[in-house]
């Protein structure tokens, strides 16, 4: 169908509660809502309550299927059910969009996908898919958590130069395979017929695991936040937030909150459902310290990585006394505006007090957060603001779980550094580095 073959991420998503009963699927999916799952993946995502990735199994619907699930907390850490998101392995499907393209490009060679049991997932020969390959070498070497490459022989007895990557988020392997007679034969020796072949392709494999990655286990996980974040929400029921998300991400964003306002109908009043102002800043429009403060805990629950920036203006005080308070609430809002469109699709901007800001980087580490803290603040140094010249920044970064076990104290570590770049004289950025609380590294103002 059309329209299936238009949905970027899943072909199709369902939101089931905690006695593993579904009380919403997208596409409409009538005879499936109100079902008690009774599939092996379902019932160990009901055990298990953490994110997983199934096996390939042959659904109600008959397909064979990946599911792909997270569970959802609420507030007080009660389990709520999972969402989840099928692929339809024989399907149009969002691996073959990825890795599809590349048939063409390369001679002779292909990519295909397996789990971390060695069950093909994805093949360009279609007949394929669902078959164990554990034998095959590259293969042995995903299982046992290994990226890398080598010199192998497919079964149909053709030696092939096999390149092969972890998607970490979901613990499949990419394997890209070239005949070994495509690279031409002046190039003398494994090793060297390995550097001309891997290198190009290892650059692939990688920007394919990102790929892949980000189309799987990310946009799931930013649904089940935000299923997570519905059962705080003081206001109307119907009020479900219109989801932050941009670009690629906007049509699973619609299907989550159609299928969470019917899930809502469903579940009646046992939830308060949450509303769009409940986690926005009036003045910035940004999300509020409340959505930051859920999402925080959220992600300490499901023990997901991220860095964190945390940013006050400097000498704001002066800003509101020269220009006025208004002026200075303009100035508040031209920060959001940059923060909003430097920070990158998945990133976070929230607003935590008065002129202090905090983006969130989910799988972030200090490097990039650096990276993305100082092209903010030398961007800021250079463009006028409502005031007529520009206003500084004083930035803060720490990661989780390197600097601590919690969110709080991971804020703690961004704190510190933010206090010592401002204490080394304000528009620098400084990393938190190590346990103690003292050792900081200060990248001073370029
Ligand atoms: P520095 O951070 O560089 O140490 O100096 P500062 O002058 O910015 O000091 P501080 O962070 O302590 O001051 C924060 C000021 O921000 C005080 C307060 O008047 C102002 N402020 C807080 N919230 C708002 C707001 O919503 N609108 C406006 N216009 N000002 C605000
Ligand atoms: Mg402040
Ligand atoms: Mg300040």
């Amino acid at each position: 169908m059309r329209a299936e073959a238009a949905r970027p991420f899943f072909n199709s998503l369902a939101l089931t509660d905690e006695t593993g009963k579904v009380t919403a699927a997208s596409p409409d999916n009538g005879d499936l809502v109100g079902q008690v799952l009774k599939s092996n993946a379902s019932k160990q995502a009901l055990a298990e309550r953490k994110p997983l990735v199934s096996e390939p199994y042959v659904g109600v619907t008959n397909r064979m299927i990946v599911l792909v699930s997270e569970p959802i907390f609420d507030k007080d850490g009660t389990y709520r059910g999972f969402i989840s998101g099928t692929l339809y392995l024989h399907d149009d499907n969002v691996l073959q969009k990825i890795l599809g393209k590349q048939e063409s490009n390369l001679n002779g060679s292909y990519y295909y996908v397996v789990d971390h049991r060695g069950n093909i997932i994805y093949h360009p020969d279609k007949s394929r898919i669902g078959d164990n390959v554990a034998s095959n070498q590259a293969v042995a070497e995903i299982m046992e958590g290994k990226g890398g490459h080598m010199e192998i022989v497919n079964t149909k007895g053709i030696p092939m130069l096999a390149g092969y990557a972890i998607v970490p988020s979901v613990q499949w392997g990419i394997i890209s395979q070239t005949p070994t007679a495509t690279v031409t034969e002046s190039v003398r020796g494994i090793v060297a017929r390995m550097a001309l072949v891997s290198m190009p392709f290892i650059l692939l494999l990688a920007l394919l695991v990102i790929g892949v990655s980000h189309r799987l286990a990310f946009p799931l996980r930013r649904l089940a936040v935000y299923a997570s974040l519905l059962n705080k929400g003081e206001t109307e029921r119907e009020k479900v937030p219109a989801l932050r998300m941009r670009h690629h991400l906007i049509y699973e964003a619609n299907e989550l909150n159609r299928a969470v306002i019917d899930a809502f109908r469903v579940m009646g009043d046992r939830t308060e459902a949450l509303s769009l102002e409940a986690h926005t800043d009036a003045l910035t429009g940004l999300h509020n310290r409340r959505f930051f403060d859920s999402l925080l805990a959220s992600w300490e629950r499901q023990q997901m990585p991220y860095a964190v920036i945390l940013m006050d203006l400097d000498r704001f005080k002066s800003v509101n006394d020269t220009f006025g308070h208004l002026k200075g609430d303009e100035v508040l809002r031209f920060l959001a505006a940059r923060l909003n469109a430097d920070r990158r699709d998945g990133d976070y901007a929230c607003r935590y007090g008065g002129e202090e800001f905090v983006l969130l980087l989910p799988f972030g580490d200090k490097e990039l957060a650096y990276e993305l803290a100082e092209r903010i603040r030398v961007g800021l140094m250079a463009e006028e603001s409502p005031i007529g010249r520009p206003v500084t920044l004083s930035l803060g970064i720490a990661a989780y779980p390197l600097d601590g076990p919690s969110a709080a104290e991971v804020v703690h570590c961004a704190d510190l550094a933010l206090y010592r770049a401002k204490e080394e004289g304000r528009n620098r950025t400084v990393v938190y580095m190590g346990g103690d609380g003292k050792r900081l590294i200060i990248f001073l103002a370029l």
